[in-house]
């Protein structure tokens, strides 16, 4: 019998579907339901409270850019905080980097960072990589708590829904802001584009009362509503789009580098009307 696993709800109208061949893992954790699923178009899956977060297939793209576009931005990052991505994802990336000496996790559900580490190695493999910190805590709470820290701070949040809310909102960005050191910079992803009109020029408003530099750059992920993808960049002091690549280290990616980089930030006339509104 054919099994297949739907995402619905998260863009009011529209449903992703995937075959699965195997239900590896399901449980009702204390924050969200959690589900790993092979599945033969895109290998592994994980999902949660049945949105997709990240497949096998495609993860490389969404984690290489949601880290590298900054951690090149800056000129030396070393310390760098990831709030949520508690697959490992980011956090994989991050460490390739070679002036980074410590990466910190902040996930606010254990059992992600727990079913993550058992079930997708090849996307957890660096959680216990001696330069991760693995804080299991809401992600809100702990930028409340820290100041003048650190060089990067992602955002790789789960949909603005259920503890990620919170994530999305002013007082957060301030934190976060306040969090990262006087040439900081800041990444959120911030999703699609074409479904999410309001969020878009909402946090885009937010970053900019906040840094001098404001950037929103897209990467194209399959697994995701429509498949193209915003991020949001606030930089305290480097300009994402004047990176002198001579000077910035090459490690092993599959989707990022430098033409890359630089393209990412070329929007199509729909998505600079949005950060217009
Ligand atoms: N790349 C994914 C996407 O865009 O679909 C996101 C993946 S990652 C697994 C998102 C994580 O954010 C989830 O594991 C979720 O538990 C975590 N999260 C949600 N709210 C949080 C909060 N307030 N503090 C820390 N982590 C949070």
């Amino acid at each position: 019998m054919e099994l297949w696993y739907s995402e619905r709800g998260i863009v009011p109208g529209l449903a992703l579907s995937v075959e699965v061949s195997k239900v590896l893992h399901e449980e009702q954790t204390d924050f969200q339901h959690l589900a790993v699923v092979d599945t033969p178009l895109c290998g592994r899956m994980l999902w949660l409270d049945n949105i997709i977060m990240t497949s096998i297939k495609d993860e490389f793209i969404y984690h290489e850019m949601i880290s590298h576009v900054a951690l090149n931005t800056h000129e030396n990052p070393k310390k760098v905080l990831v709030i949520g991505g508690g697959d490992g994802g980011a956090i994989r990336e991050i460490i390739k980097h070679p002036s980074v000496e410590k990466a910190v996790l902040v996930e606010i559900d254990r059992r992600v960072v727990e079913v993550s580490k058992e079930y997708l190695p090849e996307i957890a493999c660096a959680l216990d990589d001696p330069k991760v910190e693995v804080h299991c805590v809401d992600g809100i709470q702990y930028v409340r708590d820290h100041k003048n820290e650190f060089d990067v701070i992602l955002v790789d949040s789960t949909d603005p829904i259920g503890p990620a809310v919170g994530l999305f909102e002013g007082s957060f960005y301030k934190n976060c802001y306040d969090a990262l050191k006087e040439d900081g910079i800041f990444v959120a992803q911030t999703e699609s584009p074409y479904y999410n009109e309001e969020l878009i020029p909402k946090v885009n408003k937010d970053i900019r009362s906040l840094y001098p530099i404001t950037n929103i750059y897209l990467a194209y992920v399959p697994t995701y509503p429509s498949g193209c993808w915003t991020f949001t960049m606030g930089s305290k002091k480097y300009d994402p789009k004047a990176v002198d690549f001579s000077t910035r280290p090459s490690y092993k990616t599959r989707y990022y580098n430098h033409d890359v980089h630089k393209a990412a930030f070329a929007l199509p006339n729909f998505v600079q009307e949005l950060i217009n509104k």
